[in-house]
């Protein structure tokens, strides 16, 4: 595959939702150990409400389907995540062109604006033991895989194994943001729940493409 059909990309949307819901229980146990124990129980009610925009509207258009998605996580989840998560789809397709296909190079654009939306939304920079340890990675993957004329499938591979490198790192930081921020150094040892929703995200975006 050279990319993804409106049809295409909206199954991946959904397979995306359902590999994040099916990891409620570990989003929750991480998100206990260093927060509040809600970040599964959030990324499932947004993943839900997304999932029945996508399937009770006629979406013709790529970007609908990251924006719809974006707002459905912002209007629905609450929580840090849930305006931070919003913003990464609702800014990949902020000012772009409509597309009805999706390529590596569309894709890493937007992933692109989505990653800068989080970062001027949030204030966290790499290293600060947020979602951005694991998104930034991958997006930069991307990018590099682009300039290497490398293929959409192994661009993928390389930015969901940089996602899940990107959060087992946040295992060895101090958090700057979130209610980890307050535990300090007792947060080391514990991976960041944000960023491991990344990873699985990633990870399900290279399984449903590579099948
Ligand atoms: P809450 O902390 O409100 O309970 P969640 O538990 O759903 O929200 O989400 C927590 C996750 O949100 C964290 O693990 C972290 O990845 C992410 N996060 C929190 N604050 C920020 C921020 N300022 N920038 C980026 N990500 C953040
Ligand atoms: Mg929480
Ligand atoms: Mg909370």
């Amino acid at each position: 595959k050279t990319y993804l059909t409106i049809d295409q990309v909206k199954e991946l949307f959904l397979y995306m939702g359902q590999k994040v819901i099916e990891s409620k229980p570990l989003l929750t146990s991480i998100d206990s150990a260093i927060g509040d124990g809600d970040h599964g129980i959030g990324m499932e009610v947004g993943f839900k409400k997304a999932a029945e925009i996508l399937q009770n509207n006629n979406l013709t258009t790529v970007n609908s389907i990251f924006l719809e998605t974006g707002k459905a996580m912002i209007s629905n989840m609450g929580g840090a995540s849930g305006i931070l998560f919003g913003t990464l789809f609702v800014a990949s397709v902020k000012d772009k062109p409509i597309i009805h296909k999706l390529n590596l190079e569309l894709l890493a654009s937007f992933i692109q604006s989505g990653l800068e939306g989080v970062k001027a939304r949030g204030k966290a920079e790499l290293g600060d033991k947020t979602m951005i340890d694991a998104l930034e990675p991958a997006v930069k993957a991307l990018h590099q895989a682009l300039e290497e004329n490398e293929d959409l499938i192994n661009a993928l591979k390389k930015a969901s194994e940089k996602a899940q490198d990107g959060m087992e790192n946040t295992k060895n930081l101090i958090a700057k943001f979130g209610r980890a921020k307050s535990l300090g150094e007792r947060a080391i040892g514990h991976q960041d729940a944000g960023a491991t929703t990344i990873s699985i995200m990633f990870e399900a975006i290279y399984t449903f493409v590579n099948e």
